[in-house]
């Protein structure tokens, strides 16, 4: 069976790299987008390589249409067509300041790379899918087109989507936002057979969260989560793999908690 495609935004590091280097474990070509870190990318290439599949780095700032252009047109020179799309890409605050304080400097930033980003990505991205999905209904007829491939979008928001944290209302404002893109797109896209997914990671180590890791290894401690322990970006990795093994064919504009069990209420 042919290799399918994925491109993964923001894959040099992090829950992109988990994410990227899983999607290899099972076979897939992967774009390893990145947006400054060209060594971090190329080692995650190497990796997926010695895993027997194939991966390049792409720069880009999804942040630019120019780039997010540039970016697909990229991947479909290199491997034809693009069967998954994973938002992973984003920042967090330069600074935490207060929501009365907080500048639009700050707030621009964060929603042109985390909301307006992926947002535009997964727009040009799902004309792609869309003219791939029709070009193969041509060919086969319609129910063979459709079981062929499931393409699939997955954007990586955050527990940010629902808590409100008044010291990065930016960065709150912007996850929640991913949270509707999710359902748009699912509607939009449900006839083409495309899924489209919003996974939530609850506390991850990474470098995005290397300077308040005390205070939630207290927090952790304390109870924050059910499941006391950090997450891991191999844990959203595997919430990814379902998805782009095709476990999840009933399911669209679906939300995956990875977070410990972070979004229970107790009493
Ligand atoms: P990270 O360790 O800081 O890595 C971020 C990645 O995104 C890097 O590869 C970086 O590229 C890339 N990136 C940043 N800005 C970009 C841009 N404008 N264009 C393209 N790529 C860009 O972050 P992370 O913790 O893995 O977070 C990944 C995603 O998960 C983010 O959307 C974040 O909001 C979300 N998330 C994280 C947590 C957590 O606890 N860590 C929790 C919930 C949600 P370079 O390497 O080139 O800088």
């Amino acid at each position: 069976m042919q290799a399918r495609t994925a491109l993964v935004t923001g894959s040099g590091r992090g829950i992109g790299r988990g994410i990227a280097e899983a999607l290899g474990r099972e076979g897939w070509n992967v774009v390893v987008n990145y947006a400054r870190d060209a060594a971090a990318a190329a080692e995650v290439v190497r990796i997926i390589e010695a895993s027997g599949s194939k991966a390049i780095a792409m720069q880009a700032d999804i942040s630019s249409g120019d780039d997010r252009r540039r970016l697909v047109d990229q991947t479909l020179a290199a491997f034809s067509q693009i069967d998954l799309l994973v938002n992973n890409a984003g920042i967090a605050p330069a600074v935490r300041a207060d929501l009365l304080s907080a500048d639009e400097e700050s707030f621009d930033r964060l929603i042109n790379v985390n909301l307006k980003g992926p947002y535009f990505l997964t727009q040009l991205v799902a004309r792609e899918m869309l003219a791939a999905v029709e070009g193969r209904r041509g060919q086969a007829g319609d129910g063979e087109g459709r079981s062929a491939s499931r393409p699939a979008i997955v954007t990586i928001s955050s527990i940010s989507a629902y808590t409100a944290s008044p010291n990065r209302g930016d960065y709150c404002v912007a996850k929640a936002g991913l949270s509707m893109m999710t359902k748009l797109f699912a509607v939009r896209l449900a006839d083409a057979g495309i899924g489209v997914y919003e996974i939530r990671p609850g506390i991850i180590q990474t470098d995005m969260t290397g300077g308040v890791k005390e205070k939630y290894d207290a927090l952790i401690a304390g109870g924050l989560t059910p499941l006391r322990r950090w997450g891991m970006p191999e844990d959203v990795a595997r919430a990814v793999i379902a998805i782009a093994c095709g476990l999840l064919p009933f399911s669209t504009g679906e939300v995956i908690n990875v977070d410990g069990g972070f979004h229970l209420r107790q009493l």
